[in-house]
């Protein structure tokens, strides 16, 4: 990463003195000069005894340096990699004027969860890829931090206590279920409920957020804020129903069918884990990544005294994956207390999924990253707990279909790591439930449901958006999804009533 040490807030001060007074007459090569503002972090050693967030957030100063280093380009390449299509460059330059209301005025025109994405986007393969002021400096890290001012403006709103729930029009009577509690259908109950139409959501667990309550760590994303954004759907109207699986507690059908409503949208996301069907794999100690995180998480196991859920605080851990859920289980490990914590990656650095501050966050904390290796068998003790794994080394060889070098075994080259603990990280695949109850609904061989460019499903009055159509994806993706299906739930109820 390019992070330098922080400048003193009083260097910040003078520089801000210097610029502030010709703001709007500053060459790019002015702004392109100004240092990219590091976000500060609590340090490596103290964060890993903690679960709280690790990126502290921009100062004030801080923020309009950084937003100083746009160059308001008319193209604004920047907009197109944003797959909301937020308007960056207004958005910025309301925050290096100083006026940060506007700022997220305008980024709340696209997006519902700004201090969500601004801290989980992928900005470095989105936003942030092909922005000029990186593209300038050679390096996509000196790009515009746009994920990071997004989350100052939503953090500033969210701490000077002017969120307030969005306007909801009067009562129509029409009825729309939401399943899962995802972004999708987060954004789809904001949106609908809007047009004043009644919005019962329905989650298999019990507690609301999806993946971002249950999978994202509470030290990338505090669970506050999560907790946030329901209780602006509550205050809004929604209903929300926990512990309700539709598929098990309720057949979708019947949701239409019996239960009155005149829409259904289908968030439910892919949870279901991908292992790597090696042997040893059933042993105690052998967890898939959404077990690990989501007892860590969702039932708060960390929190020692307080919880009651049991989680395996392993003193030698193997993670199995390269990429952001791997990262997360590997990191909370470390905060649990392991001794090691080893991850184990087919290919090199280059080619893993994480996100390039996780990879760096992670190395900060002490994961040692074993990379061109795999696990080849888990091997148990007599009493069926895990003790060590074996390992093959790798070599890159051609690209495969995802345009990334092979992996290729080098014969004999096993050996025996000492472990008593491994998490599988190696993906997810869409959740099956509602897909296998509800056959009229069409799937694709992936089991995701298939939808229209309204994110129609081949039922009419339903829709489905998020990773369930896309697979595994992100949280930006999914709400952008929920948007789209918003729009045409509301779409139908009102040709509804017209006629
Ligand atoms: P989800 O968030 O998966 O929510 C689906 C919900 O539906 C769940 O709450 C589930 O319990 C519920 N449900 C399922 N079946 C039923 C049923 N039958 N009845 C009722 N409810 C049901 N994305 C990023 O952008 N940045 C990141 O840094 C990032 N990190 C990640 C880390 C981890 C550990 C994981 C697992 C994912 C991460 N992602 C990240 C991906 C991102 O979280 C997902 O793409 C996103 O949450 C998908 O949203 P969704 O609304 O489709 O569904
Ligand atoms: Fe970038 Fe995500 Fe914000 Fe869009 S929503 S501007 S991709 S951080
Ligand atoms: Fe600003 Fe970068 Fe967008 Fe240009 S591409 S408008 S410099 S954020």
């Amino acid at each position: 990463m390019n992070d330098k040490p922080e400048p003193s807030p009083e260097d910040n001060r003078r520089l801000l003195d210097t610029l502030l007074p010709r703001k709007d007459e500053l060459k790019a090569r002015e702004r392109i000069a100004i240092p990219a503002q590091p976000m500060p972090a609590q340090p490596a050693r103290e964060r890993v005894r903690n679960m709280s967030e690790v990126a502290l957030g921009y100062a004030h100063d801080q923020a309009r340096l950084e937003a100083l280093r746009c160059l308001q380009c008319k193209n604004a390449p920047c907009v197109k990699g944003c797959p909301v299509a937020i308007d960056i460059p207004a958005f910025v330059k309301a925050i290096a004027d100083g006026d940060t209301a506007d700022a997220i005025a305008i980024i709340k025109r696209n997006s519902l969860l700004p201090a969500i994405c601004g801290r989980v986007c992928p900005q470095e393969t989105q936003c942030q890829l092909d922005c000029t002021v990186g593209k300038s400096l050679k390096d996509v890290e000196l790009s515009v931090s746009i994920g990071r001012l997004e989350r100052f403006a939503a953090d500033w709103e969210r701490e000077s206590g002017r969120m307030l729930p969005p306007e909801v029009k009067p009562e129509t009577g029409r009825k729309v279920a939401v399943i899962g509690s995802g972004p999708a259908s987060l954004t789809v109950a904001a949106d609908v409920r809007r047009e004043g139409h009644a919005v019962t959501l329905f989650e298999a667990f019990h507690k609301p957020g999806g993946v971002m309550m249950y999978g994202i760590p509470e030290f990338r994303l505090p669970k506050a804020i999560v907790q946030l954004e329901i209780d602006t759907l509550k205050a809004m109207g929604v209903r929300i129903v926990t512990d309700y699986v539709v598929g098990r507690t309720r057949k979708l059908k019947d949701l239409l069918e019996r239960d009155g409503f005149d829409a259904v949208f289908v968030g439910t996301g892919a949870g279901l884990p991908k292992f790597m069907n090696i042997e040893g794999e059933n042993l105690v100690g052998v967890f898939s990544a959404n077990e690990y995180l989501t007892r860590s998480n969702l039932m708060r196991a960390y929190d020692e005294g307080a919880a009651d859920t049991p989680i395996r605080r392993g003193r030698h851990v193997a993670v199995l994956g390269g990429g952001n859920v791997a990262m997360d289980a590997a990191r909370t490990a470390v905060r649990l207390g392991a001794d090691e914590v080893h991850l184990i990656y087919r290919r090199t650095e280059k080619e893993m999924p994480a996100r390039i501050e996780e990879v760096a966050h992670a190395k900060e904390e002490g994961i040692r990253f074993h990379l061109l290796r795999n696990v080849k068998r888990i091997l148990g003790d007599e009493t069926g707990r895990v003790v060590s794994v074996e390992c093959l080394k790798y070599e890159l060889g051609p690209p495969d279909d995802s345009g990334r070098r092979r992996p290729v075994e080098i014969p004999n080259s096993e050996y025996v790591l000492p472990m008593d603990t491994v998490v599988v990280a190696i993906g997810n695949d869409s959740n099956p439930l509602i897909p296998q109850t509800t056959p009229e609904m069409e799937t694709n061989r992936w089991g995701n449901i298939v939808v229209n460019e309204n994110n129609r499903t081949s039922m009419p009055g339903v829709y489905a958006g998020g990773d369930i159509v896309l697979g595994a994806a992100t949280v930006i993706l999914a709400m952008g999804q929920g948007r789209q299906a918003a729009a045409a739930i509301n779409e139908q109820l009102r040709e509804e009533t017209k006629s």
